[in-house]
């Protein structure tokens, strides 16, 4: 194969590569990317950006880490996929056992997938499955936090956010969901009883109809970025619990360190009965999703007819992901990751207090290796990537939200680099929309 020089790639790029939540007509520049190594991201002109994203939460270990590189490698040379369905390997019985055994207690069945919004999509069908095989085929429906976001395909889409969330065009032909109130209360805050009466509500007037409620853990991601108190999520479970309704945790962002805690869910000491994993499952190298859930629910659901969970895509179980995955699994327990977060905490803190004193900054706020600049209005993106570019830093905001989750491994040199750049180019208010 020839190569493609820089601009052949960018014309056929801009004639028929669609992007994520992207026009083809007004597209916007794209950078082309050469390379990656550790925290660097190699653009095709030569210039290197420290990557502030992790690709989208995904790359905890930094790019090219030789760990897994070596994992997906060998497990190539025996053998890159073969289907799930009558057949098994090591990979996967892996895998499945190091979820397990990690994840909050209760957890012991997994089903793989192949991106997080599938895994929602799983998770959704075990919870409406359980409750027909318990005789109650009415409670069908889910109640989720406003403010959510679960992922792009139908069932997930039902629950984001219905104005927020991306998807408001789709709203005719989504299942219609239930949602209460998103939390008010921050991750530190004194806990406030009022905080929990609209989703107890909800459930006090819809129990006979619910199947679950879904939420992400402690932080709501790409639905505002927010944090909340874990004494909330600790409410949840109790009502829950009480008016017999499942609990479907979304650590598709949270899971794997991001908070602090291996899993959000911990900050409260609680259990879901369904758990969805993606994103940094991989360390950022392939596409793998898994939903868990509990002995009961899967020994309900297998009791009652038709006897097996009614799911199974092609590549589920793929064997190079499974094995990347367990290895990225491994080295992140074997790495000093709490003492990792705990100092790109401090590192957030320090580097994006300057921020704080903004006219058009609304709030600044950290919780682990997560930094968040709210702006008073949406960035221009285009204007606003250019200079980041420009700066040698790779960060990619939404509307208002300016937000960054380096790789763990960024070095205390590289993040201040990361930091005081963003911190400078949020600076110039031409940066922001006027509205
Ligand atoms: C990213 C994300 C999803 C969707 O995962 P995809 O792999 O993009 O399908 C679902 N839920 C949460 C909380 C996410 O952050």
């Amino acid at each position: 194969m020839t190569p493609l020089s820089t601009e052949q790639l960018l014309e056929i790029d801009r004639q028929h590569v669609w992007h994520p939540y992207a026009s083809m007509t007004k597209a916007l520049p794209q950078y082309v990317v050469t390379s990656t190594d550790g925290v660097r991201i190699t653009l095709s002109d030569g210039r290197e950006l420290i990557d502030g994203m992790a690709s989208w939460w995904s790359a905890i270990h930094g790019y090219n880490h030789p760990v897994l590189t070596q994992a997906l490698q060998s497990q190539c040379e025996k053998m890159s996929h073969v289907m799930f369905g009558g057949l098994t390997h090591e990979p996967a019985a892996r895998l499945a056992k190091q979820l397990v055994d990690i994840t909050p207690e209760g957890l012991q069945k997994v089903f793989l997938s192949d991106s997080g919004s599938v895994a929602v999509e799983v998770a959704i069908k075990m919870a409406i499955q359980y409750w027909h095989a318990s005789g109650l085929p009415k409670k069908q429906r889910i109640l989720s936090l406003r403010c959510g976001y679960h992922g792009d395909t139908f069932a997930a889409m039902s629950v984001c956010d219905p104005v927020t969330g991306m998807h408001e065009l789709f709203n005719a032909v989504l299942p219609q969901q239930l949602f209460a109130d998103a939390p008010q209360c921050g991750f530190n805050d004194d806990w406030d009883e009022t905080d929990i009466e609209s989703l107890a509500t909800q459930l006090t007037q819809h129990q006979d109809h619910i199947a679950a409620v879904i939420l992400e853990p402690i932080v709501q991601g790409a639905g505002g970025m927010r944090f909340y108190s874990p004494k909330y999520l600790k409410r949840v479970r109790q009502l829950c619990d009480q008016h017999q309704v499942l609990l479907i945790c979304d650590e598709i962002a949270t899971g794997f360190g991001r908070t602090g805690k291996l899993f959000a869910c911990e900050h409260a000491g609680i259990s879901p009965d369904i758990l969805c994993l993606g994103k940094a499952l991989t360390g950022g190298t392939m596409s793998l999703a898994a939903t868990l859930t509990t002995e009961q629910v899967s020994r309900t659901i297998c009791n009652a007819n038709p006897g097996v969970f009614m799911h199974g895509p092609t590549f589920m179980g793929n064997p190079l992901a499974c094995s990347v995955a367990s290895a990225s699994i491994e080295l992140l327990l074997n790495s000093p990751w709490q003492q990792r977060i705990s100092q790109l905490e401090k590192g957030l803190q320090t580097g994006l207090a300057p921020a704080r004193q903004l006219e058009h900054v609304a709030e600044v706020r950290i919780l682990g290796g997560i930094g968040v600049i709210e702006m008073t209005s949406p960035v221009r993106m285009q204007e606003i990537t250019e200079a980041f570019v420009e700066r040698g830093i790779w960060v990619r905001p939404f509307g208002k939200l300016v937000y960054l989750m380096p790789p763990y491994v960024i070095s205390p040199h590289d993040l201040k680099q990361l930091t005081s750049a963003l911190v400078d180019v949020i600076t110039n208010p031409a940066f922001l929309q006027n509205e």
